[in-house]
């Protein structure tokens, strides 16, 4: 079936159904529950086949362990996500009765990337089916393994009118994205964000933008740098550094760059004994990002930046070595460019001022990280500087909180999704006035005159 067909039908049922019971809902998660549970060890390999050479463990708790515990907290909370609730009315609308009714919205089109290609599919996929909607998802051609799996456990779990998986390349990506949407929900780069926003604007269908961006951590002088540096090694290092809000750059006080490269090293030493042959470490997806990561290295080097490489590249294979930036200035690539890998730049400033404008003069990072004690300092970055989410004295794991909020500000994104804010941007919050037999909203009527004037004077003073 094409793609505008499977759209038409989808719509089709979902006029049909255009309010799901909580039962039907529930059984969309849970089976969507089931799929994640039942089919762990073919997901993992899967996507280990994609990478060549992905982490068992990260594959599990990255993707599967977040996506199951999105959809246990939907599954909890829906009832009360998807209540009408009364809202009050003002004084002089009474006895008229306000309430607010999230109603799904019909069809929604998800579009996700390779980096996490089960949780960037089906976090999006949670919120939307808990809110009552039908899906089409449209997953990477660069993970042909997963997303081929993918179509096939869903096609098996759901009706295609409840749920679709259509798989292929940029063209289409461009012909899914050009569909009349009720909603679209695209992760990606900044630069297919933006064509992605022209093509749903044709359509008025209104996007979720999930994007990238370069996530500065900024290790303060009050932080305790050896702390610090395992767990930027950790969220660097997860996924081989391709992840979104992996720490992408580090700002550190003048000084410190040299002993913070040394705890960093020492830190992957210990996280990775083994570097780089472990399974533990990731490798890059494929050559073209390999290279594209080691024309980075050379254009920094060439730029004279200190390059200290964390594992023999000639042992690396499909991976790439934990490397440290120093002495990088704007003028490198690797400073103007997202990274995605496990290269790391580290910049000295010369205090907290030096380090805001940094941020500030910047895209909107998707996420920003923090290290210190001093609550002053702190508050000033949080207050002075912009970025889709925070994690303080640690990096990554504003992520995995059901109860916030996860999205992108200015270039890394608009919109937001996990918990109960999935639920909303999937949702039309429908605002409902009652009005009754005997109302007050007769005075307003014509013919105008004292009657009329005195109400709008009285209500002018209230
Ligand atoms: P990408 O933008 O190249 O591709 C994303 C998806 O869009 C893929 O399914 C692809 O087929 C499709 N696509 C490509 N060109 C298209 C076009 N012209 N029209 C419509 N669809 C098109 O991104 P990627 O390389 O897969 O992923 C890496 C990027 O995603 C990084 O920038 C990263 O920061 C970002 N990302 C963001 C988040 C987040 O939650 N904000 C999460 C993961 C990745």
């Amino acid at each position: 079936m094409d793609l505008n067909a499977r759209l038409v039908a989808q719509r089709a049922a979902f006029a049909a159904e255009p309010w799901p019971s909580l039962a039907v809902r529930r059984s969309r998660l849970d089976r969507l529950l089931a799929l994640t549970v039942d089919h762990e060890d073919q997901i993992v390999a899967a996507i280990d086949a994609d990478f060549g050479g992905r982490s068992a463990h990260e594959t599990r708790l990255a993707e599967l362990f977040v996506v199951a515990g999105g959809i246990r907290h939907a599954r909890a909370h829906l009832k009360r996500w998807s209540c009408t609730r009364r809202v009050p009315t003002a004084l002089h609308f009474r006895p008229a009765r306000n309430r607010l009714m999230p109603q799904p919205l019909g069809v929604v089109g998800i579009v996700s990337p390779w980096n996490y290609p089960f949780q960037l599919a089906l976090g999006p996929c949670v919120a939307a089916l808990a809110a009552g909607n039908r899906v089409m998802i449209k997953p990477s051609e660069l993970t042909p393994c997963f997303s081929a799996l993918l179509a096939r456990l869903i096609a098996a779990a759901f009706d295609p009118d409840e749920v679709a998986v259509v798989t292929g390349g940029v063209d289409v990506g461009q012909a899914f994205v050009g569909l009349p949407f009720d909603h679209l929900f695209f992760t990606g780069s900044t630069a297919v964000g933006r064509q992605v926003a022209v093509a749903a604007a044709a359509n008025l269908t209104p996007v979720t933008l999930e994007l990238g961006g370069k996530s500065p951590a900024i290790v303060d002088r009050s932080a305790d740098p050896v702390q610090a540096a395992e767990r930027i090694a950790f969220a660097k290092l997860l996924n081989a550094g391709q992840t979104c809000i992996a720490p992408d750059y580090l700002l550190v006080p003048r000084g410190m760059a040299r002993p913070m490269a040394d705890h960093l090293a020492a830190a992957v030493r210990r996280l990775y004994p083994a570097m780089p042959e472990t399974p533990d470490y990731t490798a890059i997806l494929s050559p073209r990002h390999r290279d594209r990561l080691a024309a980075l290295v050379e254009d920094a080097r060439g730029h004279g930046a200190q390059v200290v490489a964390l594992a023999d590249p000639q042992r690396a294979g499909a991976k790439y070595p934990p490397t440290l930036i120093l002495d990088a200035t704007p003028a490198m690539r690797v400073m103007r460019e997202e990274i995605f890998g496990p290269l790391l730049p580290i910049l000295e400033v010369d205090d907290i001022d030096a380090a805001i404008a940094h941020v500030v003069a910047g895209d909107r990072p998707l996420a920003l990280y923090w290290f210190g004690r001093d609550a002053g300092r702190r508050d000033r970055i949080l207050r002075e500087t912009h970025a889709g989410g925070v994690t303080i004295n640690d990096c990554l794991w504003h992520l995995a909180q059901e109860d916030q909020p996860f999205g992108g500000v200015g270039a890394s994104g608009t919109g937001a999704y996990h918990g109960e804010w999935g639920f909303r941007t999937f949702s039309h919050y429908k605002p409902v006035l009652d009005q009754p037999r005997l109302a007050g909203t007769a005075l307003f009527h014509p013919p105008y005159g004292k009657r009329f004037d005195r109400l709008l004077a009285l209500l002018r003073h209230m």
